[in-house]
């Protein structure tokens, strides 16, 4: 073994110096690790090198075993505030005689994987300099640090270093390469480091492409556009956005209008914390979750009395909603647009066409936002994989995922088997695919509704990155047991070189929420949806499953009901709403009940003929549309304009309850040759029979979400009774709806059993394919018999 001499100011004697090479794994790469390994190395007098490499970091350390213990203790314990220590592994190796530290290039060769961080929302020092009119990035839209900035949505290939980044197009001036090269600067190193002189530029361009405003000019004009009541397509860091004044009615509405979008709620960015605090009621730990470096919109509660004066929100953002997804600016771009807090907040919705991805190239946003922004503030750094916001909301100490994407993807979730390659597509609806390898599994960004050839391609395209980043050649193929969906046909083509293999729908909904608790158990499933092909030949979505990841029994399902029009009714619950009337309770078709002025004779008459000679009428346990009938017969909505739409306004309305009346609701449970049925005969009848005594339609909208949750409850109390589970799963996406999932959650606690609740992995379709994943692994390397056939 070669040791060199001691010289210099060491302490240590030479048969004290050692050299240890150093691999740390986990969220180490674009967020500050290296030069933080190498201002403590230096500090400590260590010699060796720090590096990137695809593994995550690499680093090589001579010197004593005290000063290298004392590196790896800080190393472990204090690492910089974006990153994620997850193993550190230590090898003894011969010394080598190196008389300094450094920062090596990345070495670039494919052994394992590593972490693509998320993209970090500007930090508060460079949002201090960003206003500082003595800083020579003052007003600057691209300032950003090592604790800051683009990472996911600029990387072109791994390791992440500037040159595999799209800011590989913008050679950096002296005094950037400085920064970026002094170990001292809180710049060392920072990948898309840039300034007014070298980096990207904004511009403000008209529809026909003529440039109204130059860098910060732009931000002056834009401001005041907006405050004129124009709608401005933005481009972010994930994606375009359509930008226009939160306050004005007029404009709310046009943008309405233009973006053919009814009624679906908008989400909001407000200039500020205390614009927040100005219109929401919010807790500490919203405050926390809207201030993290995520940066999600987070559905928060408006206030019956907003605080100061002057004009208020408004009313068209999410008509009849109580909450609103709000979000803080997270980049410098649109911290430039608030300047001073003005305007207070605009409406940030996507700059896509319906079902469509986000829009992320300039020429793209004038071709498709032409008829709908008036102006286009746009940028010249390309961004390289679209991320759309992540949207979720705090139940208590709870953060629930409605959409896991920007800040989060593409982290992975750790499983505690491992498991093999393994791809899973997904379901169609709000597509995320899933990875896996080892114990990681990678979620995709959100892709979207696959039911479109944009979306396709979008998905393709991003799971060729996914497994040339994360260097994973799938041995299996999951696609849902729904023959139809594309993504089942692009599994069938992907999966020509390997095994594809079909899982249930519910089951996959199931194995994703046991995965995301890391439940070892059995558990009880109440997997509530709107749509899941049965292996029965109906449409499931209202089950009672039984199982782990490895199997699962059907113990219980909603009544089958008859669904006249198949998929296309779901556009339309007032014909669910006539076909399950008909079936259950058709006394009903003569009471002056307001649902039938809704529907003409002609519609009603064609209704009632395919329920009764059963043709192009699926039957289904669906609970979606048990939800969407409720809402019909309620008069809350007839016909939707996106998905979820009846049931999420019957949830709203069942806020607005203000009656402490108790209107019972009989949701009836039966059982049928060992199967449990829940049954809302008795439940229609009397919702019609209080309906007719113009009984308060809140009062009752409440009651049905405490009879849905009450019967749910009660039928998994029994299965416990009888030695059945003692976890029960609530998922699928009904579960988005929060009154349902406490009311549920508190009966089965009121039962000693223990509820596993919604959280960081949605519980709608974007859950499904880490699902899709568990099973299939189980299916394959631990139950192969199970593996022989799809399920
Ligand atoms: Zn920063
Ligand atoms: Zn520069
Ligand atoms: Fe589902």
């Amino acid at each position: 073994m070669y040791c060199r001499n001691i010289i210099d100011n060491r302490t240590y004697s030479i048969k004290n110096l050692k050299r240890f090479k150093i691999t740390v794994t986990g969220i180490v790469q674009g967020v500050g690790f290296r030069p933080f390994v190498y201002r403590e190395a230096v500090k400590r007098n260590l010699d060796g090198y720090v590096r990137n490499s695809t593994k995550g970091v690499e680093i090589e350390v001579e010197g004593s075993s005290t000063s290298v213990n004392d590196l790896v203790d800080t190393i472990t314990n204090h690492f910089p505030p974006n990153a994620r220590v997850d193993n550190l592994s230590i090898d003894e190796i011969d010394c080598n005689g190196d008389s300094n530290f450094n920062i090596l290039h990345s070495i670039k060769k494919k052994e394992s994987v590593t972490f693509i961080t998320p993209d970090l929302a500007t930090c508060n020092d460079c949002i201090q300099e960003l206003f500082d009119l003595d800083n020579r990035r003052y007003e600057y839209p691209f300032i950003n640090c090592t604790n800051c900035g683009p990472r996911f949505s600029i990387i072109k290939e791994l390791p992440y270093d500037r040159q595999y980044t799209t800011m590989d197009e913008f050679q950096y001036c002296s005094l950037c390469s400085d920064e970026y090269h002094d170990p001292h600067d809180r710049r060392y190193h920072a990948e898309p480091i840039a300034c007014d002189t070298c980096g990207p530029k904004v511009s403000l361009i008209d529809s026909s492409g003529q440039i109204l405003a130059d860098n910060e000019n732009s931000f002056y004009i834009s401001r005041n556009l907006l405050l004129k009541g124009k709608i401005i397509a933005v481009k972010g860091l994930g994606g375009f956005h359509l930008a226009c004044d939160a306050k004005n009615d007029e404009t709310v509405q046009s943008l309405r209008k233009r973006k053919n979008r009814p009624h679906k709620p908008m989400a909001i960015m407000c200039a500020n914390l205390s614009t927040v605090y100005k219109y929401f009621e919010i807790s500490p730990r919203e405050v926390d979750e809207l201030t993290s470096s995520k940066r999600p919109i987070l559905l928060l509660k408006l206030r019956n009395n907003p605080s100061g004066t002057g004009k208020t929100l408004s009313q068209f953002l999410a008509p009849n909603h109580s909450f609103i997804g709000v979000m803080l600016p997270y980049t410098p771009l649109h911290h430039l647009l608030f300047e001073n807090g003005i305007p207070e907040a605009l409406v940030m919705t996507s700059g896509n066409q319906t079902d469509e991805p986000i829009i992320k190239e300039n020429s793209d946003a004038l071709v498709a936002l032409r008829d709908i922004a008036d102006a286009f503030l746009i940028h010249d750094r390309p961004i390289q994989n679209r991320c759309d916001d992540s949207v979720g909301y705090i139940d208590g100490e709870r953060t629930v995922l409605l959409r896991r994407s920007k800040g989060y993807a593409p982290l992975p979730i750790y499983s505690i088997k491992k498991t093999r390659p393994i791809l899973a597509l997904g379901s169609m609806l709000n597509n995320v695919f899933a990875l896996s390898k080892g114990n990681q599994i990678f979620l995709s960004q959100h892709i979207g509704n696959v039911n479109n050839l944009k979306t396709l391609d979008f998905l393709k395209k991003t799971i060729y990155k996914f497994i040339d980043w994360f260097d994973i050649e799938p041995e299996i193929i999951v696609h849902d047991l729904h023959p139809d969906l594309l993504t089942t046909h692009l599994a069938n083509n992907l999966s020509k070189n390997c095994t594809g293999f079909g899982v249930q729908h519910h089951f996959a909904h199931l194995a994703s929420i046991i995965a995301a608790n890391n439940i070892k158990e059995k558990v009880q499933g109440l997997v509530l949806d709107g749509t899941g092909w049965g292996p029965d030949g109906s449409i499931w979505g209202g089950e009672l499953l039984v199982g782990s990841e490895d199997s699962f029994k059907r113990v219980g399902h909603m009544k089958y009901l008859p669904l006249p029009g198949g998929e296309a009714s779901i556009k339309k619950p007032i014909r669910i709403a006539a076909a399950y009337l008909k079936t259950l309770f058709p006394e009903s078709l003569d009471f002056p009940l307001e649902i039938w002025n809704h529907l003409s004779p002609y519609e009603r008459e064609i209704i009632f003929k395919m329920v009764d000679n059963n043709f192009n009428t699926p039957m289904t346990s669906s609970a979606g549309r048990l939800f969407d009938a409720v809402a019909s017969i309620l008069g809350v909505r007839h016909e939707i304009s996106y998905e979820g739409q009846a049931a999420i306004e019957l949830e709203q309305l069942a806020y607005k309850n203000g009656s402490h009346q108790n209107y019972k609701l009989q949701f009836d449970l039966f059982e049928e040759d060992g199967m449990f049925i829940f049954d809302p005969k008795s439940l229609l009848a009397n919702l019609v029979e209080q309906l007719t005594k113009d009984t308060d339609k809140a009062a009752l909208a409440h009651q049905f979400h405490i009879s849905f949750g009450s019967i749910l409850a009660k039928a998994s109390g029994i299965i416990y009774q009888r030695g059945g589970p003692k976890y029960v799963a609530l998922c699928g996406g009904v579960f988005q709806n929060r009154l349902l999932t406490n009311i549920t959650s508190e009966k089965l606690k009121e039962q000693n059993l223990i509820p596993i609740l919604p959280g960081i992995i949605p519980v709608n379709d974007a859950g499904i394919s880490l699902g899709q994943i568990l099973i299939a692994n189980s299916a394959f390397f631990h139950n192969p018999k199970n593996s022989q056939s799809d399920y």
